[in-house]
């Protein structure tokens, strides 16, 4: 099951999370994003970032 957290990308967040396929983690990821750290759209070098950063 793919997961993610946000400190792996350098984040001094706790969150992490996961989901049954990458599509959905990448969905519950973007929520996060953009509720806790007001990103609303997440740019195409952060996006390389996470999907990197994803397990
Ligand atoms: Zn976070």
């Amino acid at each position: 099951m793919p997961s993610f957290k946000c400190a792996d990308i350098g984040m001094d967040c706790k969150f992490e999370t996961k989901a049954l396929t990458k599509n959905g983690l990448m969905k519950k990821i973007q929520d996060h994003a953009s509720n806790v750290h007001k990103i609303t759209s997440v740019p195409d070098d952060l996006k390389a970032k996470i999907e990197s950063a994803i397990k």
